[in-house]
């Protein structure tokens, strides 16, 4: 059994600022060995489960956080920038399953920790066929097209409920409570790996019954952005066309979910250069 990881890190149990998930800050060190260890407990879980294969795609910031050497189950680490398929990278229909590992909420949501929904400065809500999506639900789309169903996602509460309409079969390990999107209470760390092992584990032994992402085709994905200017600059990517009477709103239809996330991507990508 093959599992693919795609980790983040602002959902890590303890993580509450952008200090603390900056390479080069001083408590980022820390907090990175933090998030290694919950790496590693969603991968010692799906071991205990009965899988033996691991890809984990590091997703966070410069996406080089973790020590390969540190890596539980012998995991294959691809790390560094500039991924055609961002936060997917790596996944293909060879894999029996995803994990999404300190993963947090969407731009939009409320009472959760470091919430953003890709780039908190370009974008202010994306919806999913109407839904409201983090991160967990717009990637969602990628494991959709390979034909992999998500099996678990760990973060604070809200991130985990943010992934159960687009994946009901998803165990949810929530290690935190968001107050405030820069306060929680979380877990100890210890307590936290164990209940990612023990989530991890279950996710894996559910296989057999996890539906593929419950996502309509085609679907659709409607992006508020933080300005008209932001917006504009969005349509000037092929497939993204404006919302009409919302300045501020593209969307991106495709009955190819792979493709609509990469349009999406490039829209990110795009925008990044006038984010301020
Ligand atoms: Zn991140």
């Amino acid at each position: 059994m093959k599992i693919f990881v795609s980790s983040d890190m602002e959902g890590t149990a303890g993580v509450v600022d952008w200090s603390q998930c900056r390479p080069g800050q001083p408590e980022y060190e820390y907090c990175r060995t933090l998030l290694q260890e919950e790496v590693n407990a969603a991968i010692e879980g799906a071991m205990a489960g009965g899988a033996g294969a691991f890809l984990v795609n590091d997703s966070h910031s410069t996406m080089a956080n973790l020590r390969p050497d540190r890596l539980a189950g012998r995991a294959r680490y691809l790390s560094g920038r500039h991924k055609p398929l961002y936060m997917m990278q790596g996944l293909d229909a060879s894999f029996d399953g995803v994990f999404f590992v300190s993963y947090h909420g969407s731009m939009s949501s409320e009472h959760a920790t470091l919430s953003h929904t890709y780039n908190p400065v370009a974008i202010s809500e994306v919806r999913l066929n109407g839904g409201v999506a983090g991160e967990s639900g717009i990637n969602a789309l990628v494991a959709l097209g390979h034909g992999v169903p998500v099996l678990l996602i760990t973060g604070d509460e809200t991130t985990t409920a943010e992934m159960t309409p687009f994946c009901p079969d998803a165990v949810g390990a929530a290690v935190k409570s968001s107050v405030s999107r820069f306060a929680a209470d979380s877990l100890h760390p210890e307590q936290a790996r164990e209940t990612i092992r023990a989530a991890a584990r279950r996710a894996v032994e559910g296989l057999g019954a996890a539906r593929l992402p419950q996502i309509a085709l085609p679907a659709t994905l409607t992006v508020r952005m933080r300005n008209a200017d932001l917006a504009e600059m969005a349509t000037w990517v092929s497939g993204v066309e404006a919302v009409p009477g919302d300045p501020v709103s593209v969307r991106i239809t495709d009955e190819d979910p792979v493709r609509l996330y990469r349009t999406f991507i490039t829209v990110v990508l795009l925008t990044r250069g006038i984010a301020e």
